[in-house]
Formats: C-alpha cells, sequence, structure tokens
C-alpha cells in the first residue's frame, strides 16, 4: 500500500519514458545495483528520473537477479533543466577529468565539452565513462537534468564554428590578479554562455590570439593565483551561475 511505502533511498536516473503507471524494465546493472548493492525489495520505493519528465516516486513491482520491473506512481518533482550553459574544458589527469565532469554536472552544466588544446596531454578519453560519472552525479545531487558530455573535440575546430549568439568566458591565467570581467553582463542573463577553462599548461599564445579576437569571448581573471584546472572549474562555474545563472 502506497501509504505504507519506505520514502524512496534512492535515486535513478533511467532512459525510459515516465508517466503514472508506467512501468520501466530495468537492465542487469540497474537491478544489480538496486537488488544487489542498494538490498531493496518489493514494494521498496525508489526516485526515478528520465533527463525530460521531472522526478517520479516508483515502487519495485519485481526484483530479479538480472533485471526487474519499477511502476513508476506520482511525480514528486517537476522538470528543471539546467541554464543553457556549456563547459568546455582539456582534459586532464583521469581522476581530476572524472572530478571536473562530476563537479560540473553537480553545479549545472547544460553540455559538457571536453576540448584538445596545443598544450593538452591527454589524446583520448572514454566518453562513455565520463558519461557515466555525470548520471551519477545528477542521481546523487538530486537534479532532474543530466548534462551530454561530447567527444573529445580540437578546440580550434570547436572556434571555427562557434555560434553567433553564445556567449564564452574564457578563463585566461595570463588575467590573474585583474579583475574579473563578468561585471556589466546582467543582461546576459538567460542567453547562451559557455565557460572554457585551459589544461595543466595553460593556453598558447596562437589560441590566446585566436580567443582574444573572438567577438563572443569575454577574458576573465578567477582571482590573483593561479588555480588548477579543476578548481578553476568549480571557480568558474561558481562565478558564472551566481552573476547569471539560476543561483540568482
Ligand atoms: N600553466 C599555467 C600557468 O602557469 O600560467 C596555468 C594553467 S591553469 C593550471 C589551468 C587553467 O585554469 C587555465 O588555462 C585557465 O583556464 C584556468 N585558470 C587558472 N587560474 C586562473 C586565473 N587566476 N584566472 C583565470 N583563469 C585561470
Amino acid at each position: 500500500m502506497l501509504a505504507l511505502m519506505k520514502d524512496a533511498k534512492v535515486r535513478l536516473f533511467v532512459e525510459h519514458p515516465l508517466g503514472q503507471g508506467q512501468s520501466v524494465a530495468l537492465n542487469r546493472a540497474q537491478a544489480h545495483y538496486l537488488f544487489g548493492v542498494m538490498r531493496l525489495a518489493e514494494g521498496d520505493a525508489v526516485s526515478l528520473f528520465n533527463g525530460v519528465a521531472g522526478e517520479w516516486r516508483a515502487r519495485v513491482a519485481e526484483a530479479g537477479k538480472r533485471g526487474g520491473t519499477l511502476l513508476a506512481e506520482a511525480q514528486t518533482r517537476v522538470q528543471q533543466m539546467a541554464p543553457d550553459l556549456w563547459l568546455l574544458f582539456a582534459p586532464i589527469k583521469k581522476a581530476r577529468t572524472d572530478f571536473i565532469v562530476e563537479k560540473a554536472a553537480e553545479m549545472g552544466a547544460a553540455r559538457i565539452c571536453p576540448v584538445q588544446t596545443d598544450f593538452t596531454n591527454a589524446e583520448r578519453i572514454r566518453q562513455d565513462r565520463l558519461q557515466a560519472h555525470a548520471v551519477e552525479a545528477a542521481e546523487q545531487c538530486g537534479g532532474t537534468f543530466v548534462p551530454e558530455v561530447t567527444a573529445l573535440q580540437k578546440l580550434s575546430a570547436v572556434l571555427d564554428v562557434w555560434p553567433a549568439d553564445r556567449h564564452l568566458m574564457f578563463c585566461d591565467e595570463a588575467l590573474a590578479g585583474l579583475a574579473s570581467a563578468l561585471d556589466g553582463r546582467a543582461a546576459t542573463a538567460g542567453q547562451p554562455w559557455a565557460i572554457l577553462i585551459g589544461p595543466e599548461g595553460g593556453f598558447s599564445e596562437t589560441e590566446r590570439a585566436r580567443l582574444q579576437a573572438l567577438p563572443q569571448a569575454q577574458p576573465v581573471s578567477l582571482g590573483p593565483r593561479i588555480l588548477r584546472a579543476d578548481t578553476a572549474v568549480v571557480a568558474a562555474m561558481t562565478l558564472w551561475q551566481s552573476a547569471l545563472g539560476d543561483w540568482q
């Protein structure tokens, strides 16, 4: 009975339509997580979201080792989309790249775009692994939206087709110590934006010149100290979210 159901302790992202009475078939990994790891049983509650339909309370209808079924009962939260903010970052060491994706998803990026810059060390990334980190972060933080993690692209190729209407917050370590330049951009709140963070080696002079010539780019300082790239992502997203995003 619904009134006797325990509160949902587990949030799960599912690639499945959600609605009242909707039955959701679980794959092997999901069944292992819910029944093997979290020890849920038939009748227990689970919170579900699919990135477009808000959050739903569901009940375990069937629990098995290799699968199972959930039954969606009622919407518990409406869908909340992330602001139209992309994070462009140069991949660094594996654990720190994982951290960047996790934090960007928690902090409300709409899209996460690894880019290869002149001084990027990482030649490849595991897009599927990074996407799974973004899903886990959304599950943990109560978000109803999961940002897409795109394939690794060359920064120069991304800039070749940069959208005319998308502002770019270019975090340039060469500006460390100067005043941050996001002030005065309040009118752009609600418009498409992106943040760009460079690799451990920073940006090359060629890249810096190209970015400075891009009309959509806004060079920004992140304070007087040079931050590690993963710290810089969190600092830049905090700055942007509090000035122009959904923290206001
Ligand atoms: N090797 C570079 C140097 O010594 O100048 C530092 C690069 S930093 C570790 C990595 C990235 O974080 C930079 O490319 C930039 O995007 C961002 N960043 C770090 N500190 C910053 C600051 N104070 N202002 C603006 N961007 C910063």
